[in-house]
């Protein structure tokens, strides 16, 4: 299945599961957005206070690796919901700002160079 065909099925699951629930009333975009937002904090807060040298091994244990995992889906739930109740395509975006950022961040002018701010 192609990312977009599975971006496009993700979408439909997502909305499949708040219809059968009742629940697209509550899908304003606000809402939706403080959902999404409650997830970052999710998944954010299983890195707090976790040394940035220590992150990746210390998540590389299943246990800890299948949480980290089901956060990223929460957020991706959240945003794909989003994107379907703000009419968004989500992968057409994604793609249009990579493009601009290639454009921004020509690699030969950036290799090597963290992005920051002047
Ligand atoms: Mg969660």
């Amino acid at each position: 299945m192609t990312q977009e065909r599975e971006l496009a099925e993700l979408t439909r699951l997502v909305r499949e599961f708040s219809t059968e629930r009742d629940w697209q009333q509550f899908h304003d975009p606000k809402s939706v957005i403080l959902a999404l937002v409650g997830e970052v904090g999710e998944l954010a807060e299983l890195f707090q206070w976790v040394p940035a040298d220590q992150a990746v091994s210390r998540f590389s244990s299943p246990d800890r690796h299948a949480r980290v995992a089901e956060e990223m889906a929460d957020v991706l739930v959240y945003l794909v919901c989003l994107a379907d109740v703000l009419g968004v395509d989500l992968g057409e975006a994604a793609r249009a700002k990579l493009a601009d950022s290639h454009r921004r961040f020509a690699a030969d002018a950036v290799r090597g160079v963290a992005p920051h701010k002047p």
